[in-house]
């Protein structure tokens, strides 16, 4: 503009009041000559009569006319010149295209667009091909690409044999958080909580990464962020490309770990997860009214205020035929329950490590076969893009390895089962006092996809069904629990803790085919995992 003006000066010329002026707007892709282009208004002047002749056109240089393409932008030209209008361009050493120009000035204009032309595609196809590179060095050698970094790592720069590059770095306090927030999220807890929690509620105060409190948000966008992984997610406008780099960033939580967040947090969204109280209760959307199906709750009741599991409905008066339990005769059925299930978990850890690989490394299996249908499908799209062919052979070797992993832990798991013989030490074992262990034997149960029917009264009926199939009957007879089984893994455990003698092996076995009974209403929150 003040080129414009300076030129406008020195050549004894006034500036017009109406300028036009396109920033921003690219000369390569015709932006500027768009419905709202000031090119655009101004061709629409020049067409319509109102610029007048021998009026001067002041431009940067012929790029503003021509880039996108040599014959659009020569037409445009000589309909400027033609209505009679010169054309100035300030680069080109204030260059005067007139009216009525020569042929050389003519033969000079097309070359100058040509050239602008063609310098345009280059450099766009420079940056794409800087990205392309940079792409490639990001995957084969994971140099780091610009300057983006997850809140957790540092982009530090090291010398290697005598060579600076850059690296990520892990921020050893911040993965810490990381971890913790993966680690209440699996033992049950929500957004809310592990935000509470990480703001001092109950322990420590853990600034926020970006400062300031933890929010839902802020913790959620960390269980779902796959850098945690390593994994780096390279979007691309062209939908073509894009892909994921694995081993893009140092790995801060095992694979493990975060398939096992991903289902707590798919089953919490499922289950609707009420607020939880101090005393965690233990039934929570696994105990329901045999009678109706509604939910079962904790009343407190009489002068000794004495605790009773009852139906959630009976008070409203929906329920009339439910009767009540005691809590802790309740409680001496639960754990009967968790030791017929498998319920070492809660006591070794090395058996729920087993346990927990072994869902995992299912997950694991299907996202991998996930992955490499995609990367298939895109290949049968487009065969050019070679980097996909090394992902799918990435995604076989992964799947070869979790395969033998899995087959692995089957067989740790068999030699686990044989473990869990001594019932009694068992039931003396399973901690259930504090709140977080009574969390988490209600979130293994809920991993089992247990549901129990509770039936009240002088001899209480537990009816536990897993995955909707009928395993086991508990019926409390004085205080104590006599069990029928009705699945074969529970048989075998009752077998192998002395509760079954060899020849009562086949009684019930084969026998789980029948189902969790519906609801009477709905919304009782059944586990279909
Ligand atoms: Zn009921």
């Amino acid at each position: 503009m003040e080129a414009c003006e300076a030129w406008c000066a020195k050549n004894g010329h006034i500036l017009s009041d109406d300028t036009f002026l396109d920033e921003g707007k690219s000369g390569y892709t015709g932006d500027h000559i768009g419905p709202k282009g000031q090119l655009r208004r101004f061709l629409d002047l020049v067409e319509a009569g109102l610029i007048p002749q021998g009026s001067y056109l002041v431009v940067e240089s012929l790029d503003r006319l021509s880039r996108e393409n040599v014959n659009l932008a020569l037409e445009r030209f000589l309909s400027i010149l033609n209505a009679g209008v010169n054309i100035v361009t300030l680069m080109d050493n204030e260059k005067v295209y007139h009216a009525h120009g020569t042929a050389a000035d003519l033969i000079m204009s097309v070359l100058v667009m040509a050239r602008a032309n063609e310098e345009s595609e280059t450099k766009s196809k420079r940056a794409k091909d800087n990205w392309n590179t940079a792409f490639e060095r990001a995957r084969t050698e994971k140099k780091p690409v610009g300057k983006q970094v997850a809140l957790w790592l540092e982009l530090v720069e090291v010398v290697v044999n005598g060579i600076k590059r850059k690296e990520y770095r892990e921020r050893p306090d911040r993965v810490e958080v990381v971890q913790r927030i993966f680690r209440d999220c699996i033992a049950g807890h929500g957004f809310v909580t592990v935000a509470k929690r990480l703001n001092g509620v109950g322990g420590e105060l853990t600034p926020a990464f970006r400062g300031g409190t933890w929010c839902a948000t802020s913790v959620q966008e960390i269980l779902e962020n796959r850098c945690v992984l390593g994994e780096w997610k390279w979007k691309d406008k062209d939908k073509e490309k894009g892909g994921v780099i694995e081993g893009y960033f140092p790995q801060v939580v095992t694979m493990e770990t975060w398939e096992l967040a991903q289902q707590a947090m798919v089953k919490r969204k499922k289950r609707g997860y009420t607020k939880q109280t101090n005393n965690f209760q233990l039934w929570q959307q696994i105990g329901y009214c045999a009678v109706c199906g509604g939910s079962m709750t904790q009343v407190t009741k009489g002068e000794k205020l004495l605790k009773y599991m009852a139906c959630s409905d009976k008070r409203k008066g929906l329920c009339d035929d439910a009767l009540n339990i005691r809590s802790e005769r309740c409680e001496q059925v639960y754990k009967e329950l968790l030791v017929k299930v498998g319920a070492l978990g809660l006591i070794q850890t090395e058996a729920a490590e087993i346990t927990k690989a072994m869902t995992l490394v299912d997950a694991s299996i299907h996202t991998q076969q996930t992955i490499r249908a995609q990367h298939m499908k895109k290949l049968s799209e487009n065969a050019d893009l070679e980097f996909l062919y090394e992902l799918v052979a990435t995604a076989d070797q992964n799947l070869k390895r979790l395969k033998a992993e899995r087959e692995e832990l089957d067989v740790k798991h068999a030699a686990q089962t044989a473990a869990q013989s001594d019932k009694a030490w068992l039931l003396a074992n399973i901690p259930l006092t504090e709140r977080d262990d009574r969390q988490r034997a209600n979130a293994l149960l809920g991993r089992l996809g247990i549901v129990v029917r509770i039936r009240g009264g002088a001899t209480p009926l537990f009816t536990v069904y897993q995955r909707e199939r009928l395993i086991l009957e508990l019926r409390l007879v004085d205080e104590v629990v006599e069990s029928v089984s009705y699945n074969a893994d529970t048989t075998i455990r009752m077998y192998q803790q002395g509760e079954l003698e060899e020849h009562q092996l086949e009684i019930n076995v084969g026998f789980g085919s029948k189902k969790l009974p519906k609801p009477l209403r709905a919304g009782n929150g059944q586990d279909v995992s």
